[in-house]
């Protein structure tokens, strides 16, 4: 992209906002360039403007009402076996 053009994005960009040079973590803010290449003031990084879309990744999946009743069945299930085993364990040692 043409020099002057990309500087008056990234002063844009600086303007008024608080923005971290990705190598130093210099704060950028309201930072000019004027004709000069972009670079951070304090390290000499480059600096450029990038801009990307993403894909909105939505809600997460919502599991089956069927597989929740499963999971909540095995749950009690096996806090079941856990107290009949602590029983027997118990009632073992009683008899012992
Ligand atoms: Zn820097």
């Amino acid at each position: 992209m043409e020099g002057g053009r990309d500087n008056a994005l990234l002063e844009a960009y600086f303007r008024g906002r608080r923005v971290a040079c990705p190598k130093c973590s210099y704060n950028l803010r309201d930072l000019t360039f004027g004709g000069e290449a972009p670079v951070c003031p304090e390290c000499g990084h480059p600096l450029e403007v990038l801009v990307s879309l993403q894909r909105n990744p939505g809600p997460p999946p919502r599991r089956s009402p069927r597989l929740e009743r499963a999971d909540k069945t095995l749950l009690k299930l096996s806090i079941v076996l856990v107290a009949v085993f602590a029983a027997a364990a118990t009632l073992l040692k009683l008899l012992a």
